[in-house]
C-alpha cells in the first residue's frame, strides 16, 4: 500500500514516510492509494477479537511496509487497561431503542483524541526506525485543549521524541488547563500564550517552516513532527473503533451480519468523521454519515449545498473543540470523491486560503448527499439536549456528544429513518464540567471546577475518570506564559539550541 499527496498524485509514499512527514512537501494530505476491503467473515473474525487484536488486523491491510511484530508492538502499547479505564478501550452503550453511544473517551485524557494518540508515538519512532532516521522527532503542538493533553500524556516519556504544547492562555476550559500544567514526564513541555487558539497555531507553523529552525535542528540530530490529524497516523487508529463497533454489535446479537447502521459524529476538523467513511468503504454496512456541528456551522452548509464559506463570525461554545472554520480533513474526502483530480483539489483549496470559499462540482454535490447528512445545534439546544438525555435515560453526556445526539434526534424526526445507529461520544462529561452541570441542574452554578465535578458524580452514575479526580493532589509543573513573538526563541531555549 501506498500513500498519494492529495495536490500531487505523482507522489507516492509508505506509510512509514506518510507517518514521519505528516504532511506532503507541497502541502497534501497523504491518502492510501486504494481502501483495503473486509469481507462479511472477516468482521465476523473481528467481533471475537479484543480491541488491540481487532487494531492490529485493520492496520495490518494499510501498514503494509510493517512487520507484524512492530503493529503488535504498537498496538499492545498503546491499547491496554494500562492505559484505558475499560477492557473493551472503546465501550458501547445502549442508550435508547436502537441507538448506540460508542464511548471513546475511557483513557488518559478523557476525549476521543486518546484512541489516535496513545498509539501515534509508537508509531512515529517505529516509521522513523523503518526508514533509518536517526533522529530525535521534536513535537509541536498548537491546541485549543484535548489534543494538546491527548499528545502529552501520548508522547511522554516515549524514547526518542519530546514534546511542546503550547495553549491560548484564556481559550481552554479551567479543567483543561489542570490537566496540561500538571503533566508529568521527563520529555514534556506546555506553555501558554497570550493570545487565541490562532496566534497559537500561527506560531507554531511559522517555527516549523522557518528553515533557519530547520537546519538547526538538523545540526543537532533533531527533527520537528506533528501530531494533529493531518498526520495519517492519527487517521488510521480512528477507522478500528468503527470497524470495532460494528463487529461487537454482530457479535452481541444487537443487529444482523450485513444489516446497515447509521453513524453520528460531533464534528470539528472532519478527522473522526473520516475514518467512518473509511470503514464504510472497507466494507462496514452503512447507511448514512450524520455530520452534526455546533452554530460554527460551516461543514453543515458545505454538505446541503457545495458551497465551503468560511467567510462568517466565529463563535466560542460550549463544544469548544468543535469550534473551527477550516476543516482539514475534508481534502481527503474531496480527493477521493473527485476520482483523486489533485488539480480540482488545488484548485479548491487555494480559493480557500485567498478568498476563503470554494464550490464543489455537480457530481460531487451528489455524492456528499448520498453519503452524508448534516445538521448543527446552538449552546442551549445542547444543553436542553443533555438535561433531556439524562431525565429519559438515566444517561451523562457531554456537550459535544449532545451536539451529535440532538442533530440526530432532528434527522430521524425529520427523515423516518429507524435505521440502528452509533452515535460518537467524544469526551467524558467532566471534561465541561460546567455546561454538563447547568444542564442536569437547570440552572447555573459558582461552585469550583472540582466541586462541579462531585456534584455531576452525585447526580449521574458514571464514575468519575481517575484521571480526573487526581488533578486536585497534583502540583502545577508548568506556568511560563509568553508573547506570541517569543515563541520561537522558547522552543530553541527548551531544545538546548
Ligand atoms: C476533537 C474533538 C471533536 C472533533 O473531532 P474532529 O475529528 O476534529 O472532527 C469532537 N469532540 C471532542 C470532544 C473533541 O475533542
Amino acid at each position: 500500500m501506498l500513500y498519494k499527496s492529495t495536490r500531487n498524485s505523482n507522489v507516492k509514499v509508505s506509510s512509514a514516510e506518510a507517518i514521519t512527514q505528516g504532511i506532503s512537501a507541497e502541502g497534501g494530505l497523504f491518502v492510501p492509494e486504494s481502501i483495503p476491503q473486509l469481507t462479511p467473515d472477516e468482521i465476523r473474525a473481528i467481533g471475537d477479537m479484543k480491541y488491540a487484536d481487532r487494531a492490529a488486523y485493520v492496520f495490518a491491510k494499510y501498514l503494509t511496509d510493517f512487520t507484524d511484530a512492530e503493529i503488535r508492538y504498537c498496538t499492545d502499547n498503546a491499547y491496554s487497561v494500562k492505559n484505558f479505564e475499560t477492557e473493551s478501550i472503546a465501550e458501547l452503550a445502549h442508550l435508547f431503542d436502537g441507538t448506540y453511544m460508542l464511548e471513546l473517551w475511557h483513557g488518559p485524557t478523557c476525549a476521543f483524541k486518546d484512541m489516535a494518540l496513545q498509539i501515534l508515538p509508537y508509531f512515529l519512532t517505529t516509521s522513523a526506525k523503518k526508514i533509518d532516521l536517526d533522529k530525535k522527532i521534536v513535537i509541536l503542538v498548537a491546541t485549543s485543549g484535548d489534543t494538546g493533553k491527548a499528545a502529552l500524556e501520548g508522547f511522554r516519556d516515549v524514547e526518542g521524541t519530546s514534546i511542546m504544547v503550547f495553549y491560548p492562555e484564556d481559550g481552554v476550559s479551567p479543567m483543561q488547563k489542570r490537566q496540561m500544567k500538571t503533566q508529568e514526564g521527563g520529555n514534556v513541555g506546555v506553555c501558554a500564550i497570550k493570545g487565541n487558539f490562532d496566534d497559537c497555531q500561527n506560531g507554531v507553523k511559522r517555527i516549523f517552516t522557518d528553515n533557519a529552525v530547520k537546519q538547526k535542528l538538523d545540526d543537532n540530530g533533531m527533527m520537528f513532527s506533528s501530531a494533529n490529524s493531518i498526520n495519517w497516523g492519527r487517521l488510521v487508529p480512528q477507522v478500528v473503533y468503527y470497524v470495532s463497533s460494528y463487529a461487537e454489535l454482530v457479535k452481541q446479537g444487537e443487529i444482523e451480519q450485513g444489516e446497515k447502521i447509521n453513524i453520528v459524529v460531533p464534528t470539528g476538523n472532519f478527522g473522526n468523521i473520516l475514518a467512518a467513511y473509511y470503514a464504510k468503504h472497507m466494507g462496514i454496512p452503512v447507511n448514512k454519515l450524520i455530520c452534526a456541528s455546533n452554530i460554527n456551522n460551516v461543514l453543515t452548509d458545505f454538505i446541503n449545498t457545495g458551497v465551503y464559506d468560511r467567510n462568517r463570525a466565529f463563535h466560542a461554545t460550549v463544544s469548544p473543540s468543535m469550534d473551527i472554520l477550516i476543516s482539514s480533513n475534508l481534502e481527503r474526502l474531496l480527493y477521493i470523491m473527485t476520482g483523486e483530480n489533485d488539480e480540482l483539489i488545488r484548485d479548491w483549496f487555494g480559493k480557500l486560503a485567498s478568498e476563503g470559499r470554494y464550490e464543489v462540482t455537480d457530481d460531487v454535490k451528489a455524492k456528499l448527499l448520498d453519503e452524508f447528512a448534516a445538521g448543527f445545534c446552538d449552546d442551549e439546544q445542547t444543553k436542553a439536549t443533555i438535561g433531556e438525555i439524562y431525565r429519559e435515560y438515566s444517561y451523562t453526556c457531554d456537550t459535544h456528544t449532545a451536539v451529535a445526539v440532538k442533530v440526530y434526534r432532528d434527522y430521524k424526526a425529520a427523515t423516518g429513518d429507524t435505521t440502528k445507529s452509533v452515535i460518537a461520544s467524544t469526551a467524558s462529561p467532566y471534561k465541561f464540567s460546567a455546561a454538563v452541570l447547568e444542564a442536569l441542574e437547570g440552572k447555573t452554578s459558582d461552585i469550583d471546577e472540582y466541586a462541579k465535578v462531585d456534584r455531576i458524580a452525585e447526580l449521574s452514575d458514571i464514575p468519575v475518570p481517575a484521571a480526573l479526580a487526581g488533578l486536585r493532589e497534583k502540583p502545577e509543573r508548568f506556568s511560563d506564559v509568553i508573547t506570541r513573538e517569543e515563541q520561537e526563541q522558547y522552543v530553541l531555549r527548551a531544545l538546548g539550541l
